[in-house]
């Protein structure tokens, strides 16, 4: 209802004046500005880029410039390569398929080369002739040797072929934003964004490390005037990530400590005795390592909170068990939680076997079990018998309640979230906590991950295994392979046969995986049981499966997904990897490690042709089986993020810092932190209040990462 003389439904019925632009800041959304619509914003978010300081913060991931050029006399066929040479021709040519294709033939001192772009005719409203490109790409054979660049720069006539000090930054992208458009976009902005960023550190903070401002080094790794100077600005970035991580680190552990009482267990020395009189072998030096560490633990009022790592194999559950049986001995409950079914029950079988003379049975809970059977477990918890309950997230559900909880074990810790591992051990007062992990990573390194935990590692293999024999197979041997596998199959043995499959590709790699399937049913396995397990089937499917391998009631398992960490099939010999070059090092260490655990030698084959770079990469990993040095490689090729796997939970993200190629810098940044906090352990100083500011608003979810379960 609009009555005439209402001001306010006249001013309602004008259009709004137009809204002036806000102030730039830091914090303004990148829809705000200039050349950035709604959907290159929403390509900027999918990779973090929400607001206009976002955009300074994300940092080329590599340069290219004058120095890495080849000349291009020597730019062969098959390579990929980086070239700087001046238009001597260019135009439009039609293909066949109505394709219209811009090229332009480049010079330099030592030859000639075509460059094309399929599709991108409008290119010769921009590249002219004389101007000096800048391409990177591969090199293929059409009537001569062509680039087809996968980014190039316009150096424009003026550089005159030298290219010097010009240095092309490389963004990490995502789909539809390419990284032309991503450097322009950062180019376009810089000058304006560089005066709005303040320092947040202190001058000594900068001196110890010997790096530069922050806006200095925002303009070195944006618009460096060599590569070198981009390192630099890169370092000074990646010092601050460090340095923000140790601090969170020690905070975390003020609080932890002072939060951290927990109950005194005594070494009894009569369950665990009896343990070591039954084990069927003794004990490896690692082993007795770990043990004792974790009694100290146990005996000490200070809650434990301790990460047992180790290789696949390397033997973690028996040591677990003694930490189990500390506990019982002093009357106290504990419980034993793994990531699915199928290794609870593993556990739970292993132990029982262990356990029998000492006249203890274990208590399994699981979402198989029955109503009756698991009133029976419930029951047993309830009291207060001093039992070892073993489940899986069936342990965490709300009717599941232990009179005296005193240890908490978890399996494959990574497989757990923080509030989970926080769900049970919230269901005792305050119990000790031992995670175990087979993610092999270096001591340094799970003392920065892990913030507030202790380490014991066993890096020692119990004996009388059998090294895996690791070979790389071309697809001319694919027969041999499989001829081999089926005389491993006469014998009794069994095999698996793993096909990669990646997220992004998923539903390709499942066609492939399944004709393969088929292929191997018709032919080389046509007599044997075989069945393909991927993670497109229903858990319990999937379940049946490895229960039927695992009975033996199965000859070969076709898999995609990767098969179940920590699965014990002894009778196993064969793992035949298909597209061996897809996979992470660590990855295939874990799967091999699938193999090798039965009295039997034991064969892992990475089937396929792959590139010399692959083939590089996956002859060290046949070389050698210690899943340290692996992880140290696959660190160093692959980054961070594949070795822990998009799982992992609550990894403080680095965007800069690498820790293994910064650990001088991380090493300053800890005394740095060391000494910080001593002086200010608020950080409440003027000088400081900046720094603590970035730390509460970008790492508010690390922080969160820090609370140990
Ligand atoms: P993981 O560390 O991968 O969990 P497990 O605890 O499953 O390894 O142990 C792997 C195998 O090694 C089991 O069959 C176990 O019985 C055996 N094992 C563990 N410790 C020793 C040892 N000291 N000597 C011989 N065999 C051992
Ligand atoms: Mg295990």
């Amino acid at each position: 209802m609009m009555s005439r003389g209402d001001p306010d439904a006249e001013a309602r019925r004008r259009r709004p004046p137009a809204r002036p632009a806000p102030r730039l800041t830091l914090d303004t959304p990148v829809t705000y500005l200039k050349g950035v619509g709604p959907a290159r914003a929403a390509s900027l978010a999918r990779i973090g880029i929400i607001t206009a300081g976002d955009l300074l913060r994300h940092v080329p991931h590599r340069y290219e410039d004058a120095t890495t050029v080849t000349p291009i006399a020597q730019a062969e066929v098959g390579a990929d390569v980086t070239v700087l040479g001046k238009v001597i021709a260019k135009g439009v040519l039609p293909t066949r398929k109505g394709l219209r294709v811009f090229q332009a033939v480049v010079q330099d001192a030592t030859g000639m080369l075509e460059i094309a772009w399929p599709g991108q005719p409008f290119l010769d409203r921009t590249i002219n002739t004389n101007d000096w490109l800048l391409c990177t790409g591969p090199v293929r054979f059409f009537h001569g040797r062509r680039l087809q660049p996968r980014e190039f720069v316009n150096l424009g006539p003026e550089e005159e072929g030298t290219g010097e000090g010009r240095v092309l930054a490389v963004y990490p992208s995502t789909e539809g934003l390419s990284v032309r458009l991503l450097r322009a976009m950062v180019q376009q902005h810089l000058d304006a964004l560089l005066p709005l960023v303040t320092e947040p550190l202190p001058a000594w903070i900068l001196d110890a490390a010997q790096v530069p401002s922050l806006p200095q080094a925002l303009r070195m790794v944006h618009r460096p005037t060599s590569v070198a100077e981009a390192v630099r600005g890169r370092a000074r970035l990646a010092y601050e990530e460090l340095l923000c991580v140790q601090l969170l680190h020690r905070k975390a552990n003020q609080v932890a400590r002072a939060a951290r009482s927990g109950r005194a267990f005594e070494n009894r020395r009569d369950l665990t005795t009896k343990l070591r009189e039954a084990l069927p072998y003794t004990l490896t030096q690692a082993q007795v390592r770990a043990i004792r560490e974790i009694v100290h633990d146990m005996e000490s009022p200070r809650r434990m909170h301790r990460l047992l790592q180790g290789d696949v194999g390397a033997g973690k559950t028996v040591v677990a068990l003694f930490s189990a049986l500390l506990a019982m001995e002093n009357g106290a409950q504990v419980a034993l939680m793994a990531p699915t079914e199928l290794l609870a029950e593993q556990h739970a079988r292993s132990i029982e076997r262990l356990l029998a003379p000492l006249g203890i049975a274990p208590v399994l809970l699981t979402g198989r079990q029955g109503a009756r059977e698991k009133r029976a477990a419930l029951t047993r918890l309830a009291s207060h018998e001093p039992v070892l309950a073993i489940g899986t997230h069936a342990l965490l559900q709300d009717d599941v309640s232990f009179a005296n909880l005193g240890l908490v074990i978890i399996d494959e810790q990574h497989r757990f979230g923080v509030e989970q591992r926080a769900v049970l051990g919230a269901k005792g007062d305050a119990p000790d906590v031992l995670l175990m992990s087979a993610t092999p990573i270096p001591r340094s390194l799970a003392l920065t991950l892990y913030g507030d935990l202790d380490v014991s590692v066993l890096d020692e293999r119990p004996p009388g295994r059998h090294p895996v024999t690791t070979v790389v197979r071309p697809e001319t041997g694919r027969a041999k392979v499989f001829e081999f596998a089926n005389s491993q199959l006469d014998a009794g043995r069994q095999v698996y046969v793993v096909y990669p499959l990646i997220e992004t590709s998923e539903k390709i790699d499942l066609k492939a995986a399944t004709v393969m399937y088929d292929t191997l049913v018709a032919g080389a396995f046509r007599t044997r049981r075989v069945a393909l397990l991927h993670g497109r089937l229903a858990a319990d499917a999937r379940d049946l499966i490895m229960r039927r391998f695992r009975d033996g009631e199965l000859d070969v398992l076709v898999a995609t997904t990767v098969i179940e960490v920590g699965i014990d099939v002894g009778n196993a010999t064969v793992m035949i990897i298909e597209h061996p070059e897809r996979f992470g090092l660590s990855q295939l260490h874990q799967l091999r490690g699938r193999v090798g655990r039965g009295a039997e030698q034991s064969y892992c084959v990475l089937l396929g042709d792959v590139g010399t770079e692959a083939a590089e990469r996956l002859s060290l990993f046949a070389a050698t089986e210690d899943g340290f040095e692996i992880a140290r490689a696959d660190l160093k090729l692959r980054g961070m993020g594949d070795l822990f796997g998009a799982k992992q939970h609550g990894l403080p993200a680095f965007r800069v810092a690498d820790l293994l190629r910064d650990e001088a810098l991380n090493e300053t940044a800890r005394l740095v932190a060391d000494r910080l906090l001593r002086d200010d352990p608020e950080l409440e100083a003027p000088a400081h209040v900046a720094l603590r500011h970035q730390l509460t608003v970008g790492y508010a979810r690390a922080l969160d990462y820090f609370r140990v379960g």
